[in-house]
């Protein structure tokens, strides 16, 4: 499923620093941090001494710095305690930087031993994306709702912004003939703006089906009438490019191995994802950037034409089923598509040589081994503070996650 590509995706440049992004479900980008800080491979500076820079009087310093990209404030933010606490604030303070946390996890009770997400770098994220699954169903009453913000606040103590997206079409029932814009959000979706804490500025973002899945994004407006002050949301016309996947916290000991084999795991079909998803605005960048040629889809057995860029991404969509990714892609771009294939066969392989030493004392299920490992790994969920010391956690949970290499 990729039906939730988004609108504008040929328009990203197409080159080396693709690398390592991943893919949602539905087809949606996520930049994993270490890509956000990434030097682009184009504009790597050779290596620059900061000798200079320290001479400048602090002043002059922290003024520098509002020149600086987010690669360069990345590194400055583990210099000197002024510049540290300077860069941290200009780095978080990045407009376009929209950072997605699990919101399955805040539903559930947010508890730091439940997620990898790196709990320290959380307090400091300004603009947060919140992936909720499907907002719906019994689960969202009020109470719930409440609780819900409480968490994000304790959680994100700094959080100015904070996004909603429901990954989910919606579902709701719509004057026919009308046209999607006018179409007021669920009310579900409204109820869970409304109770969100005032110095919070709220969005909530909706899947809607217009030819592929579309993102609409909607904020919260206070509307003063005479005494009466209402909130609605009003419809946002830009939306905010891919969000950016927060760093999980240190892996440590045997529980540390689990967790990396996990996010590696993810990584790895996510990325796998993310690559189709380019193939395709690859082809229409080739086709549409900065010129306008219009082409027939390269599938073989079919003769479908494409005037406009996005028609070709909606028209695979569309039919996926009869389409597999084995068509030619345009000369320019086939050697660095080959070489992302090839990036991932080493992940792939990386990750079987963690897995490998990892099942082994890990052991067969019933046996002598097994019993021993199960102690420590335990012993260590206990006792390490990383994993969420005195927090409640399951260990059938653990255990029964860990069943996915059971079979390999
Ligand atoms: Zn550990
Ligand atoms: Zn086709």
């Amino acid at each position: 499923m990729v039906g939730a590509i988004a609108y504008g995706n040929w328009e990203l440049p197409i080159d080396a620093n693709i690398f390592g992004i991943q893919s949602t479900w539905q087809g949606e980008l996520r930049i994993p941090f270490a890509c956000h800080i990434r030097q682009p491979s184009s504009t790597a500076p050779p290596n620059v001494s900061f000798h200079q820079f320290a001479r400048l009087p602090a002043e002059l310093q922290l003024r520098v710095l509002r020149f600086c990209d987010k690669p360069t404030l990345f590194q400055l933010m583990q210099t000197s305690h002024l510049i540290r606490i300077e860069a941290t604030k200009l780095f978080f303070s990045d407009p376009e930087a929209w950072y997605c946390v699990e919101g399955e996890w805040l539903e559930m009770g947010g508890h730091p031993s439940d997620v990898l997400h790196d709990i320290d770098f959380l307090r400091c994220i300004q603009r947060l994306h919140v992936e909720c699954g499907f907002i719906g169903g019994e689960t969202w009453t009020d109470q719930n709702i409440r609780n819900f913000w409480r968490r994000v606040q304790c959680l994100f103590p700094q959080a100015k912004y904070v996004m909603l997206g429901d990954n989910f079409k919606d579902r709701s029932h719509h004057p026919v003939g009308s046209s999607t814009a006018s179409w007021p959000p669920p009310e579900l979706h409204r109820r869970v703006c409304q109770l969100c804490p005032p110095d919070i500025n709220v969005f909530v973002s909706i899947l809607r089906r217009d030819g592929r899945l579309k993102r609409t994004l909607w904020r919260r407006v206070t509307i003063q009438e005479d005494d009466n002050e209402t909130q609605e949301l009003d419809e946002c016309q830009n939306l905010p490019g891919p969000s950016i996947i927060v760093p999980h916290k240190p892996f440590c000991g045997q529980v540390g191995t689990c967790q990396y084999l996990w996010s590696q795991d993810w990584a790895i079909i996510h990325e796998k994802k993310a690559l189709r998803v380019l193939r395709l605005a690859a082809i229409e960048r080739y086709h549409f950037y900065r010129r306008h040629e219009a082409f027939a889809c390269p599938a073989p057995n079919c003769d479908t034409w494409f005037e406009r860029p996005e028609e070709y991404t909606t028209h695979i969509v569309r039919t996926a089923r009869n389409h597999d990714d084995s068509y030619v892609l345009p000369e320019p771009y086939q050697s660095l598509f080959a070489d992302g294939e090839e990036r991932l066969e080493q992940l792939k392989q990386r990750h079987r040589e963690i897995l490998e030493p990892f099942l082994k004392w890990w052991g067969k299920f019933g046996s002598e081994e097994r019993k021993v490992a199960e102690k420590e790994f335990l012993r260590e969920l206990e006792h390490n503070p990383l994993h969420g010391q005195g927090e409640q956690f399951s260990k059938q949970r653990w255990l029964s996650t860990m069943q996915i290499w059971e079979q390999e």
